[in-house]
């Protein structure tokens, strides 16, 4: 397939898998990669887990060693964002006031912390976690720190969290709604990582909101809930949720509404246009409506993709989602969507640490929530993928249910 030189808006994660899987698939068209950030491509699981206890160093980050964009043949323009996209001239502008042309653009913008909008949000101390910088401002930070308060209990801020539970801080986390990452996982699960938590010696408070920080010379010091409580906190971590980078895409007159939305293909509403990762809407399905996700997997997989098409293997995107959390000590792996069900079954103990939450849609598997379970995790995926039916709620339901068995007898 005739492309023309290929360009990338975005160096994270996405971005950097589509240039690879061109390059692996026998692309020859000139690729050039633009990052906002200074730094190369990196890895941000590590920056809310190991990063932050200085497991991980910085130099395991990089996705790809240096040498990489020499031996690909693929120029990276990094500090410099596109600002505008020219769809009628087939080209985009950077800060810098560069024009770049390109015969394929592939928009991988990533997505943004939503930002708290309470009285004192800007006081020093007060970190989201997106960047690399981020987080060795956390990790400085919470080396001097002795309150931390947490605000959402969603996956980063759980995992930061866990983290400086064992760095020995006092650690909060406020949670609006009446669980722990109500978006993304099931009751039982929610319940589960609440004790965990707890029994770390993390104060978990529910239904909660926080209304203001107050500080002093600029800094954070307290925090004030809706129900009058005051907490001391000399780092605040807000972890409540994140926004598609939609506004280059807008910009340029592309159709966005939560994430630049995309057909089965990736193909932005702009000819000779794709978005890929946590700034694209997509239809899979393996869900009742467009949905966008925010998970590795899912950026790897549709760089794959787009990259296969325009090398000459389009297939429309099918992967099944999955995703995965380290908290206190435990593994926690999700595979497939689902939201909604309307049966869940568990296998396995919680009170052992050891089970999986499988859940059911109209009496046909749609994914499993494992702790420390990555068998029933993995066979979930496969059976996911190939369509398979699965087990049956009342078969999972039997005592000594084993999904390894299920598949041997089921191929
Ligand atoms: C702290 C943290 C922990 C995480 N943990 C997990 C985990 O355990 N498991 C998991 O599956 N996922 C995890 N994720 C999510 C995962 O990292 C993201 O889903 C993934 O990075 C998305 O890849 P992406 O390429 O779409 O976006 P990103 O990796 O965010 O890359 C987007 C890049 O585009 C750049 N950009 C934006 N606008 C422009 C522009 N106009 N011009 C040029 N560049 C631009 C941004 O600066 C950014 O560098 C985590 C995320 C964070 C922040």
């Amino acid at each position: 397939m005739d492309t023309g030189p290929v360009v990338v808006v975005g160096a994270g994660q996405a971005a950097l898998e589509a240039t690879a899987a061109l390059r692996a698939g026998g692309h020859t068209e000139p690729i050039t990669l633009v990052g906002a950030e200074t730094v190369p491509p990196y890895a941000r699981p590590p920056l809310s887990k190991g990063f932050l206890t200085g497991r991980v160093g910085t130099d395991e980050l990089w996705l790809r060693p240096e040498s990489f964009f020499a031996r690909q043949d693929v120029t990276s323009v990094l500090g410099d964002p596109v600002v505008e996209i020219d769809r009628d001239a087939d080209r985009v502008r950077l800060a810098s006031g560069e024009w770049i042309g390109y015969g394929t653009l592939i928009l991988a913008t990533g997505s943004s912390p939503r930002r708290l909008s309470v009285p004192g949000a800007g006081l020093e101390g007060v970190v989201a976690l997106r960047s690399l910088s981020d987080a060795e401002e956390l990790r400085c930070a919470l080396r001097e720190a002795g309150d931390l308060l947490v605000v959402g209990g969603g996956f980063i801020g759980l995992e930061v969290a866990s983290v400086a539970r064992g760095l020995g801080l006092r650690v909060t986390v406020v949670e609006a709604g009446p669980r722990l990452m109500g978006r993304s996982v099931g009751g039982t699960l929610s319940a589960h990582l609440a004790a965990l938590h707890r029994a770390g010696g993390t104060r978990v408070l529910l239904e909660r909101e926080l209304v203001a920080l107050r500080g002093e010379r600029g800094r954070v010091q307290v925090a004030e809930l809706n129900d009058g409580t005051r907490l001391a906190a000399d780092v605040v971590v807000v972890g409540i949720g994140a926004l598609p980078n939609t506004a280059l895409a807008a910009q340029a007159g592309l159709t966005t509404g939560n994430g630049v939305v995309v057909d089965r293909w990736l193909r932005t509403s702009g000819r000779n246009v794709y978005a890929i990762g946590d700034c694209a809407r997509f239809p899979t399905p393996h869900a009742a409506r467009p949905v966008r996700l925010e998970s590795v997997q899912n950026a790897s997989d549709q760089a794959r993709c787009v990259a296969a098409g325009l090398t000459g293997n389009r297939r429309p995107y099918t992967s099944v989602p999955w995703f995965w959390t380290e908290q206190c000590g435990v593994r926690v792996q999700m595979a497939g969507l689902t939201l909604p069900h309307d049966r869940a079954v568990v296998s396995g103990s919680a009170a052992e640490g050891r089970f999986t939450v499988f859940r059911f849609r109209d009496g046909r598997l749609v994914g499993a929530e494992s702790v420390n379970r990555s068998a029933d995790h993995m066979i979930t995926r496969r059976l996911l993928a190939d369509g398979a039916a699965g087990p049956a709620p009342d078969e999972v339901a039997r005592p000594g249910f084993d999904i390894r068995r299920h598949l041997s007898r089921t191929g």
